[in-house]
């Protein structure tokens, strides 16, 4: 059997998912609203299977939704995309990333990537021969500097992965880190793999800005975003992929043979839901802004240092504090004796884990945030009582 997946463990959203079910734990680990989503995009999606096309669509993506990605980019990021040679749906953003990583490195080749990592990236840049090449992020601000990048980039870099915002931390890079990493890979010839799917989720007032953008680095950007993350609907699994002609040549070969097409039923939907007035996504971000107050608020009334959430569905607490040394203990003690479940930050790294930092998924409904809030009060004995055993 391949060894990067024989000795892999299970994905510690699943587990922790697994472990909410069973012990009936209020589930703020893995990141997915109690929001249903918007109606008129899921009747749209109804409507589609009974009325509509349910047979192979093109391989590329609907021509309507691969129309309505390069309309929206262009309303939200005034980005410049030829729907038809420039745009690529996929069955996930995951499928994105894994197919671009198929089709742009060979055997040996390095590929850059900053820990916390999302957890499918290193296995599949190791399954596709990648070695991965660490860059250390660490908190609070978890920003990156001109020598970590030159530490980590080397002339056999041929890949960078680049998330941002970033999942666990919140955090929404500015555009000097973005230009900083941009020179990086204009030196080094590189192309970024830009996992951009919480571009929507971003809060008081930002805006997000895509790598595509950044001078230089429209011919050497893969972009990838995330129609269930845009829409609340994470089961959808439809990728959004923008990039250069001569890239997505080659990125089109590796998702023929990986899910060769994506529900046309969904992609109806979402190209209709892409159309959406500016209310729309504004009144998203207010709703989830404040869903992030208000948890973040309870959990520092609690006595959690919590750290800034910038975007994503996520705020990540140090609890270094209360003198933790296991993130991972206390998440399988916390949704074993407190019900509530939660992302050990340590399950993002590969080497020299940081682990006190704890994520908690506020994509929630008020009284989901209040009953987990309940069940966390007095966090220094319960920290006291793991004994912090690994
Ligand atoms: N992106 C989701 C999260 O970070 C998890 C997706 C998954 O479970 N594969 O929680």
């Amino acid at each position: 059997m391949n060894s990067v997946f024989s000795q892999l463990p299970t994905t510690i959203f699943e587990v922790m998912s697994g472990l909410a079910r069973d012990h009936k734990a209020i589930n703020l680990g893995q990141g997915f609203p109690d929001d249903p989503g918007p109606d008129d995009v899921r009747r749209k999606a109804a409507d589609a299977v009974l009325n509509g096309y349910n047979q192979y669509p093109s391989m590329m993506g609907l021509p309507e939704l691969r129309q309505a990605i390069a309309d929206h980019y262009r309303r939200f990021q005034k980005a410049d995309l030829d729907p038809d040679r420039e745009v690529l749906v996929t069955s996930g953003a995951t499928e994105a990333i894994a197919g671009a990583l198929f089709a742009l490195i060979e055997q040996g080749d390095e590929v850059v990537l900053f820990q916390p990592t999302y957890d499918a990236y290193v296995p599949l840049v190791k399954r596709a021969g990648g070695v991965p090449k660490f860059v250390n992020l660490r908190p609070p601000h978890w920003t990156f500097t001109e020598e970590d990048l030159a530490a980590a980039f080397s002339a056999r870099t041929r890949v960078v992965i680049f998330n941002n915002p970033l999942n666990p931390c919140g955090v929404v890079y500015s555009r000097a880190q973005l230009e900083l990493l941009a020179s990086f890979c204009i030196r080094h010839d590189v192309v970024a793999i830009c996992d951009e799917v919480w571009e929507h989720l971003v809060f008081d007032g930002r805006s997000h800005v895509s790598m595509l953008s950044i001078p230089g680095m429209r011919e050497r950007t893969v972009k990838i975003g995330s129609a269930g993350k845009i829409f609340s609907l994470t089961g959808w699994k439809v990728g959004l992929v923008a990039a250069a002609p001569d890239l997505m040549k080659v990125l089109a070969k590796a998702h023929q043979f990986l899910t060769f097409t994506t529900p046309p039923n969904l992609q109806v939907a979402v190209a209709y839901g892409l159309g959406k007035d500016d209310a729309y996504f504004a009144n998203m971000r207010m709703e989830f802004q404040r869903s992030r107050d208000r948890l973040s608020y309870g959990l520092s009334e609690r006595g959690f240092s919590v750290m800034p959430s910038e975007g994503t569905y996520f705020v990540t607490v140090d609890l270094s504090g209360f003198g933790l040394k296991d993130d991972a203990v206390f998440c399988r003690e916390l949704v074993l004796k407190r019900g509530v479940a939660a992302i050990p930050v340590s399950a993002f790294y590969t080497i020299n884990p940081v682990r006190h930092v704890v994520r908690f998924c506020f994509a929630k409904h008020d009284a989901t945030l209040d009953a987990a809030l309940e069940r966390l009060e007095n966090m220094q004995s319960f920290i006291d009582g793991l004994g912090n055993s690994p």
